[in-house]
């Protein structure tokens, strides 16, 4: 969390981008001190995403101001599909390498990604058949399909771009993607 006070890299960052999406001026309002007019940007930021507005960057905001790098991705598309039954939609923070190889894989592909699957809260793992210590949980771990490639072509970029993580293809009918371990089903 930051606010008003803090200082630092992390507030740096936070003004670079505010600049970037016209929140702050000029390039002088980067001075990594959250003064009043970060927190006004925050606010107008909020306010503009539908956020709860205290000009503090929580757990809510920064999930959004780190979407803003990923054009083709929204936070909205890794809710858990419980669909508010059993949480919010984010029962924990979307891991940021999860969406950079997800952007990289829609990069490559040049069409639209569907995530079936994101974050899960443990309820909705369980109903839907997840094993137990599920990378979804952790918001490790995406589902994803598109339109206009099969499933064994999108496994096989998927496999070429994420690297380091688990990949795998599951009842032939998506593309299973994550961060964890390097392996391959
Ligand atoms: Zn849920």
């Amino acid at each position: 969390m930051i606010k008003i006070g803090d200082r630092g890299v992390e507030v740096k960052k936070l003004q670079n981008m505010m600049v970037r999406q016209g929140y702050l001026k000029d390039e002088e309002d980067i001075d990594s001190i959250f003064g009043p007019k970060t927190k006004k940007a925050v606010t107008e930021f909020q306010k503009d995403y539908g956020l709860k507005i205290d000009g503090i960057v929580g757990a809510e905001t920064s999930r959004e101001i780190m979407f803003l790098k990923y054009p083709n991705f929204s936070s909205k598309e890794f809710r858990c599909k419980c669909n508010g039954k059993y949480c919010n939609g984010f029962p924990r923070q979307i891991d940021e390498d999860l969406i950079a190889v997800l952007q990289r894989i829609r990069n490559k592909i040049g069409m639209p990604i569907v995530i079936s699957s994101g974050l899960r809260c443990p309820r909705h793992n369980n109903l839907s058949g997840g094993v137990r210590d599920s990378l979804h949980l952790r918001g490790k771990a995406a589902d994803i399909k598109a339109k206009g490639i099969s499933v064994r072509d999108l496994g096989k970029v998927v496999v070429e771009t994420n690297t380091h993580g688990g990949c795998g293809i599951s009842y032939e009918s998506f593309v299973h993607l994550d961060t964890g371990a390097k392996r391959m089903w």
